[in-house]
């Protein structure tokens, strides 16, 4: 399906446009893990999370097959990040977001050069809409991670680990339908398959450890994580079976864990990050992720998050 020869692929693709980030560390952090933690700084990609890299590969591959025209339905990263590669390309592109839209999330995606339309309030609204689109423009939709182009970007991550830590011995990622981690997983364990891979979920939205527990996909219902870019209720038909097959942990944090942690990293460390990002480092300093001599690389996922929405973020 998705293997290392595709993501090293997607690496050429990507190349031009996106940023190898850094891989942080902080001596503060360690010492309240008591252990040795690295943070790969997704945050400071381009469009301000990872998701750029699966969407500039799958929109390029479909510019080359032809398409006049992209859409996506997300009013997040991934919306952000169809947007600004398509902008970039020229390619006209429309992101259907939910009526009720952070204004500050729909003013970024216009800015890259999107257009935006507004539907319904959940994704069994936006998505059929979007895909409509596409349909009757000589467009393609492209998904936010169920989609092999897209798995393969996002574990180009995987292999710049690789390379900027050959001595990790554990990584540690968020999950929300999968896509980041399928990739990673792919990369790595071809490579290093020693690396253990450990997911995080939020407590509140567990639906990939209950699918993993079930042996089949489950799926969840009022997941009103602050983590908001892991609601999604289930995990892709194309990420689950890869995570069935070579993810070594998965465990959950609590909205809690997630405001201490985003305080933390966000007083201690200087950086801004989004709370779907918090949830790798709240798993670390729970002691659920990454043991004592242990080279933990935590992928910090995104770092948009709304200023005026943060207090609510941030434990009372
Ligand atoms: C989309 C997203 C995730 C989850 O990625 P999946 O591929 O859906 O598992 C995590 N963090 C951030 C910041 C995201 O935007």
């Amino acid at each position: 399906m998705v293997n290392l020869e595709d993501i090293k692929k997607a690496r050429e693709e990507i190349g031009d446009i996106i940023h190898k980030t850094p891989l942080l560390s902080s001596e503060l952090l360690n010492a309240r893990a008591g252990r040795r933690i690295f943070l790969k700084a997704e945050h400071l990609q381009k469009t301000g999370s990872f998701k750029i890299r699966g969407a500039v590969n799958a929109v390029k591959h479909a510019v080359r097959n032809g398409a006049e025209f992209i859409t996506a339905a997300s009013s997040g990263n991934h919306g952000q990040a169809v947007a600004c590669i398509a902008g970039k390309l020229g390619i006209p592109a429309v992101i259907v977001v939910p009526q009720d839209a952070n204004r500050a999330k729909v003013a970024a995606i216009e800015a890259y050069g999107g257009k935006v339309e507004y539907c319904g309030f959940t994704s069994s609204d936006r998505i059929p809409r979007a895909m409509q689109l596409a349909a009757e423009n000589s467009g393609v939709y492209i998904p936010p991670y169920d989609h092999p182009h897209i798995i393969a970007g996002q574990g180009t991550i995987g292999l710049e680990i690789l390379e900027q830590l050959p001595e990790v011995d554990v990584i540690v990622v968020p999950v929300g339908g999968g896509g980041l981690i399928s990739g990673i997983l792919t990369a790595v364990k071809a490579i290093k398959p020693e690396v253990r891979i450990v997911g995080v979920e939020p407590e509140t939205g567990n639906d990939t450890q209950l699918s993993l527990k079930s042996g089949k996909i489950t799926s969840v219902s009022g997941n009103f994580s602050i983590a908001d870019g892991l609601r999604t209720s289930q995990p892709g038909e194309l990420t689950f079976p890869i995570l069935q097959k070579q993810l070594d942990d998965l465990v959950v944090v609590t909205e809690e864990e997630i405001k201490s942690a985003l305080q933390f990293i966000i007083e201690r460390t200087k950086q801004l990050i989004e709370p779907s990002a918090a949830v790798t480092v709240a798993a670390i300093l729970a002691g659920k992720a990454g043991g004592q001599d242990e080279r933990i690389v935590a992928v910090l996922s995104g770092g948009n998050i709304d200023l005026l929405e943060l207090r609510s973020c941030l434990p009372e």
